[in-house]
């Protein structure tokens, strides 16, 4: 909405008692209740001013552990006092506020995302569910609205690096991994001490299965689903599931002058009957699924030799654990028989296998039924990128709430969502809060 329709529309909401307001939303009875809406304005206010932070002429730059990060962290930091939330960072380097809630017994929900970027990327993958998040609960505040359940408003450390602090929080980390060197040159050991964790204390920052409600992560698509069937609402299904092969094909590198056509062993043919057959399988039935031949290693890679070996990779993504494993099966026939035809073999090894991660039935029905309290047109889609959510949703129900990116773009300066879509997807997470708090 513009200024002017914000400003006649936070003077209807101030002239409804916030009391009323909460109620009737938390009565399913009467559904003629105006549902809860954010200060938009001053959300995108301060991605406006984020902006500002890591813009490199190459786009935004706030790789984890960077100054760029810090600078970030802190305005961030700035945005939980200025909003009245208490900050605490965890041992993992997490920033994290807490409100109480009404009931004691009860655990906390869980909102947030995170503020870390690509390099060369844009200033809405993360930030807007962040600050989203900070939003919502100062919102909830002003309007006094309590919830049964502590609402946590978390800000993941490094996502981009391999979503290393909600993985953290959910006990997923090994010590492996933190010796891994993030974009920024630093290790995540390093990393977290310079941002205020404690390596040896890790554990004080993990959860166990329980110990969360329930978590719901606002970001953009980074995808054009939304807006190719212009709907202004995500509600996601889950995260897909991923698996990584590493696929070696051995021919013969042999003469490419003397060598007549039907005596050769020619590993680079069978590569690209195989990737013409990966793509020909993943689109012959119907789905979201996709697959990626994305890097090829010819070998000798010469001009007038034979390719003797090519090493190629296989990115394999779907919702559904099975698909991707009658796909597997599928790829290794394929190889089996294009390596008969073309007299080559076929090696698989699988890099990379994460399951899917699926959003829990509850959180996906009180988004839906928020955006339609909102008016605001959605559909259920699953997330092809990966986010924290999938690490949450190791020990606590998830869901995710996705608003449109403008031409599908994310990981690139061009990355851009409207003012409008943010609000309305704030918007959302508002009332999916208050609508999970009850439901749980
Ligand atoms: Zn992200």
């Amino acid at each position: 909405m513009d200024r002017r329709q914000f400003v006649q529309h936070a003077a209807a909401l101030a002239a409804i008692p916030a009391v009323g307001r909460f109620a009737g939303l938390a009565s399913p009875a009467s559904s003629q209740a105006k549902p809860l809406t954010v200060n938009g304005a001053r959300l995108n206010g301060w991605l406006a001013q984020f902006d500002q932070i890591g813009r490199t002429a190459g786009g935004i730059n706030r790789v984890a552990y960077s100054e760029a990060d810090l600078a970030g962290r802190a305005f961030t930091k700035q945005l939980f006092a200025q909003s009245g939330l208490q900050l605490r960072v965890d041992t993992a380097g997490n920033l994290l506020a807490r409100v109480p809630g009404t009931d004691a017994a009860r655990r906390p929900i869980l909102i947030g995302s995170h503020v870390d970027s690509v390099t060369d990327g844009g200033n809405y993958d993360g930030p807007v569910g962040s600050f989203g998040a900070i939003e919502v609960a100062r919102s909830l505040a002003e309007q006094k609205v309590r919830l049964r359940h502590p609402l946590e408003v978390v800000v993941w450390q490094n996502e981009e690096g391999g979503t290393i602090g909600s993985k953290i929080a959910v006990g997923l980390m090994t010590p492996a991994d933190l010796d891994k060197v993030a974009r920024s040159g630093k290790t995540v050991r390093e990393g977290i001490g310079l941002i205020g964790g404690d390596v040896s204390r890790l554990n004080e920052s993990v959860r166990k299965k329980g110990d969360i409600a329930g978590y719901i992560e606002l970001h953009i698509e980074q995808g054009g689903l939304l807006e190719k069937a212009n709907r202004q609402i995500g509600v996601v299904e889950g995260i897909v599931g991923l698996r990584w092969f590493e696929i070696t094909i051995t021919g013969f590198a042999n003469h490419a002058g003397a060598t007549p056509m039907d005596q050769r062993q020619d590993a680079m043919l069978a590569a690209a009957k195989f990737t013409v057959a990966v793509n020909e399988a993943i689109r012959g039935e119907a789905g979201r699924q996709v697959a990626t031949v994305g890097r090829l290693n010819v070998s000798p890679n010469t001009t007038n030799v034979i390719p003797g070996q090519v090493v190629l990779t296989v990115d394999l993504r779907d919702l559904d654990q099975q698909k991707i494993d009658r796909f597997t099966a599928t790829f290794e026939k394929l190889g089996r028989d294009i390596g008969e035809a073309t007299r080559t073999t076929f090696a698989f090894n699988q890099l990379v296998n994460s399951t899917p991660a699926l959003s829990d039935a509850r959180i996906m029905d009180v988004v839906a039924s928020s955006a339609t309290a909102l008016g605001l047109s959605h559909q259920r889609m699953p997330s092809g990128a990966g986010h924290d959510a999938q690490e949450v949703a190791h020990i606590a129900p998830m869901g995710m709430i996705f608003v449109p990116s403008v031409g599908g773009i994310s990981h690139s300066p061009k990355e851009f969502s409207r003012a409008d879509d943010i609000t309305n997807g704030a918007n959302v997470l508002m009332n999916a809060v208050v609508g999970l708090d009850r439901v749980l």
